[in-house]
């Protein structure tokens, strides 16, 4: 997995690692998913934070996605599996869990305190 870490644009919370393994599985072999691993233009990934769609530029840098990317967000159950990986029981929150190890410099949002996760999201949202 990439190490590429970044602030967030809106709420200036710190995705230190980006954890693309926890976004829906099925949505892994897609070019999109490519782009975004690269921090290459053509996909966007919502927030943990505060769910504000970022992207990259074609020099990698971080900008507000274009209307049209696809957009990806983390699957409920990838981060279910993370959880446990890390440890934690069934009774601890993915908000507690992610606070703990994984998204744990909050800006203005506490990590997935109103996350919309894959599984609620339409199935081919794009940035609007
Ligand atoms: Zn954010």
């Amino acid at each position: 997995m990439p190490y590429w870490s970044i602030y967030c644009l809106y709420c200036r919370g710190y995705i230190a690692d980006a954890l693309l393994e926890c976004l829906p599985r099925a949505k892994q072999s897609s070019a999109a998913y490519r782009l975004l691993f690269q921090t290459k233009p053509g996909a966007a990934l919502a927030c943990p934070y505060c769910n504000g769609l970022a992207g990259f530029d074609a020099a990698g840098q971080l900008q507000a996605p274009l209307p049209g990317w696809p957009v990806f967000r983390y699957g409920e159950a990838e981060l279910n599996v993370k959880k446990q990986a890390d440890g934690e029981p069934p009774g601890c929150s993915l908000g507690e869990w992610a606070l703990r190890h994984r998204f744990t410099q909050p800006g203005t949002h506490p990590p997935l305190g109103n996350y919309l996760y894959a599984e609620q999201a339409p199935p081919a949202e794009v940035v609007p």
